[in-house]
């Protein structure tokens, strides 16, 4: 465990939990009862495999920050495929530290000259109740998390408004990109501009 995760926090937690599990830190072996089902489905993958011409800009400009949520599928939703656009997710889609660094890099180096902030419907991160989520996690773990920031909200047009004016007011972003946000629909698939 390093200072710096004794200090935050971050470290002791996960330490606990991984002991729980009776998994060994170090263990860097691949885990194949796990994550076989990818390596066959990637077999079949790479048989037809056809972006090797790609290169890593963003062929239409775009990024997209969306939330982790696994209905979304950000390429799709905005009629894009692989090569054309650059995905930045987290729960709830917010604007985060690591996120702007991401599009400083984005911006600068590859391409992205657009960016949509597309948080979505029945998320869980805008139902409000931080404390809620950090108690369902320590009933059920006994992990205290209260020294992370989920970030949730109870006014998700409000976040999106905020974030999307963190990312336009960011002085380090490349000067000229357009920067704008929508609310993505999970059980309609509409994406609905946010006009401010
Ligand atoms: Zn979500």
């Amino acid at each position: 465990m390093s200072r710096s995760s004794v200090q935050s926090g971050w470290g002791a937690p996960e330490l606990l939990h991984r002991k729980k599990e009776g998994v060994k830190v170090s263990d860097n072996s691949f885990p194949h009862d796990s994550f076989d089902d990818l390596l066959a489905a990637n077999a079949e993958y790479q048989k037809s495999f056809k972006y090797s011409g790609l290169t890593g800009s963003a062929a239409r400009g775009l990024a997209i920050v969306t939330c982790m949520d696994s209905r979304i599928n950000p390429l799709s939703v905005v009629g894009m495929r692989s090569g054309d656009a650059k995905i930045l997710r987290n729960a709830g889609a917010r604007v985060t530290e690591d996120v702007l660094r991401t599009l400083v890099l984005a911006t600068y180096l590859l391409n992205v000259d657009r960016i949509l902030v597309m948080p979505h419907t029945d998320c869980a991160m805008a139902r409000g109740d931080e404390a809620a989520i950090h108690k369902l996690i320590d009933d059920k773990y006994g992990v205290n998390t209260s020294s992370l920031e989920f970030k949730t909200t109870s006014d998700q047009l409000g976040a999106l408004a905020s974030d999307i004016n963190r990312v336009r007011s960011y002085p380090l972003l490349r000067h000229g990109v357009v920067v704008a946000g929508a609310i993505y629909d999970v059980k309609t698939g509409t994406i609905t501009p946010y006009e401010g």
